[in-house]
């Protein structure tokens, strides 16, 4: 088993769930005590989050970088960024590596593909719904993927990730927005919904959606250990 480097903390929230299912997949595979053998490197949101707000993107790379190589100094095989919008600046955090990064956009594509889906309804941060660096990568591998077709929606979409989701709050009427948003998408041809926020999937799951939904935290952390169990 490799060792799984986790750049978390984005939010905290989801990271601990990172955690819950690294170890759960492990001990799924190995039984007895066996666990995830894996370095976690966690931020402080609020430092990242302002860098957001100023739109200062090049720091956010840079910082994220610089977590990328704390982990590989200390022993890492692989990097896991445990969140969908940070993968804005995966380049950069690639660049500081030589240890692959195992990208969210690939193994939720691939999760899809299992499920013979192509067309794709997405949910996540402003970031990652109006910008294009998860939904090019996800149609690099040949998926069609439609966003909710209102600003309002999307920045409501966005304000209860950021106000409630990453501090761990779960609210019936955020879930509620949440399923009504996921109507829309499937009535205009999602034939299944990417929670492309890690955080999501504590306010939403398939009970929620007519279609299948497809939880990036979870499928993240599954590849991860599929990864470390891979032939190097
Ligand atoms: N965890 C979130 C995501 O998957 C949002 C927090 C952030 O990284 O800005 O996009």
């Amino acid at each position: 088993m490799r060792t799984i480097g986790l750049i978390g903390g984005l939010s905290w929230e989801s990271s601990t769930e990172y955690y819950r299912i690294l170890n759960l997949e492990v001990q799924r595979r190995l039984g007895g005590l066996h666990s995830a053998d894996c370095i976690l490197r966690s931020v402080d949101f609020q430092q990242i989050a302002d860098l957001q707000d100023a739109g200062d993107w090049a720091g956010i790379g840079a910082v994220l970088a610089r977590r990328a190589q704390d982990l590989q100094a200390a022993g890492a095989d692989l990097i896991v960024l445990c969140t969908n919008t940070m993968h804005k600046v995966s380049d950069d955090i690639e660049a500081a590596v030589t240890i692959p990064l195992l990208h969210i956009g690939d193994a939720t594509a691939r999760a899809v593909h299992h499920a013979s889906l192509k067309t794709v309804g997405l949910l996540g941060t402003a970031f990652t719904m109006e910008e294009d660096f998860l939904t090019t990568r996800l149609a690099r591998h040949g998926l069609t993927v439609l966003t909710p077709g209102s600003a309002e929606d999307r920045q409501e979409i966005h304000r209860i990730i950021y106000e409630e989701l990453c501090l761990g709050t779960v609210r019936q009427e955020s879930r509620d927005f949440y399923r009504r948003t996921i109507d829309k998408l499937v009535n205009d041809g999602a034939e299944g919904i990417v929670l492309g926020c890690t955080e999501i999937e504590h306010l939403v799951g398939p009970q929620d959606s007519p279609v299948p939904v497809f939880p990036t935290a979870r499928i993240h952390a599954l590849a991860a250990v599929e990864t470390a169990f891979a032939a190097p």
